[in-house]
């Protein structure tokens, strides 16, 4: 029988958020950290009208949407690169550069993509322990190797919603090999305000790359784009293995409108900083314990294990989906994306009739 290459039957499937429950027809599913308002109206109707011309295959080198999201994050179109997801930009960046015999580092409670990507190009994964579930730089700096080739390091980190402040990452940065790379997955950049995610780092130096995605606050998640930012021979290595069309029409069109239109983005980033708050406070007054978040979701954490099913069993048969966490070491926490006002309210009101408050 054919075997894969090595590594790949070390994966363990992706397990997606949930998006049913039985006995509920619609569900609030606050699983997958999604724009509860949707895309911008702008891209809705950009993708739209891509409908009567799908024979026509799409640009290949994406310029239009490089082009627009260079003009609205201040960079150079010509190092950047877009993929199916950041998702497609983490694998090129494994493929690229690790392979067997390579360690890829990411921390404890990291994105699970990461050891993903490590695992499929037969590389090693390495796991860094985090303080207090936020990643620790100097225990990052203390384990690379001769061999590290890839760090992975979200900024901020889902599940935790924690994160470190760019001194941090310049430190690391500074502190590495010539072989090795510092990726920084901005996935959650747009919500914390005055941060660039890494953009001015990967301008000054070059060994680190920032990728970026379409899926959260642009409410883009169906669509599949995203975005890499490096030092452009990094980039002119990604082009080289990227699939031509990689990015149909639909997604290219709907992504350039998405970015161009500020004013949407910018309303949903005020009701997400509003909501989350009055979510992580509304948790802490009923006893569960919550970091400060900043992102788009918050980590509850309860007792233990057996607390933390109760409560997502609760939620469920309040029509409430809600992420278990098992697989990222946080066996005590639910992560909870946050949603439009009402649907704070509803969680909060039923952690309340949970924990026998109300
Ligand atoms: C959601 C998420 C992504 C985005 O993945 P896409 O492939 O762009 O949808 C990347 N990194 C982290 C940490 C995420 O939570």
């Amino acid at each position: 029988m054919i075997r894969p290459q090595p590594g790949i039957l070390d994966i363990a499937l992706y397990q997606g958020g949930a998006s049913k429950i039985a006995g509920h027809a619609a569900p609030l599913k606050l699983s997958s950290n999604e724009n509860p308002f949707g895309p911008s109206p702008m891209a809705i109707a950009a993708a739209r009208d891509t409908i009567t011309d799908l024979h026509r295959y799409p640009s290949t080198d994406h310029a239009p949407l490089r082009e627009a999201i260079a003009d609205i994050y201040g960079l150079d179109a010509d190092r950047i690169i877009c993929g199916v997801g950041s998702d497609e930009v983490l694998a090129w960046l494994a493929q690229a550069y690790a392979g067997p015999g390579d360690e890829v580092m990411f921390t404890e409670h990291g994105f699970s993509i990461y050891r993903i990507a490590a695992l499929s190009v037969g590389a090693t994964p390495v796991e860094v322990a985090e303080t207090e579930r936020t990643t620790d730089i100097d225990a990052l700096i203390a384990a690379v190797t001769d061999r590290t080739r890839l760090i992975f390091v979200a900024n901020p980190n889902n599940p935790t919603g924690t994160m470190v402040p760019l001194s941090g990452l310049e430190r690391l940065a500074a502190a590495l090999p010539d072989q090795c790379l510092l990726v920084i997955d901005g996935a959650y950049a747009e919500f914390v305000p005055d941060y660039d995610g890494g953009a001015a780092l990967v301008a000054a130096r070059d060994n680190v790359v920032m990728t970026r995605t379409f899926s959260k606050v642009y409410g883009l998640g169906g669509l599949r784009v995203g975005w890499g930012y490096g030092p452009q021979p990094v980039i002119d290595v990604l082009n080289r293995i990227r699939g031509p069309f990689n990015l149909s029409v639909t997604a290219l069109a709907g992504a350039e409108a998405a970015v161009r239109d500020t004013g949407f983005i910018d309303a949903c980033l005020r009701v997400n900083a509003e909501e989350r708050a009055r979510l992580t406070g509304g948790l802490r007054q009923l006893g569960i314990a919550v970091d400060d978040s900043h992102g788009n979701f918050v980590l509850a954490r309860f007792a233990d294990e057996a607390e933390a099913d109760a409560a997502d069993a609760h939620l469920k048969s309040a029509g409430i989906i809600v992420r278990q966490v098992k697989g990222y070491k946080i066996p005590e926490g639910l992560r909870i994306t946050v949603g439009r006002p009402e649907d704070v309210t509803r969680v909060l009101d039923a952690l309340a009739t949970f924990r026998g408050v109300a």
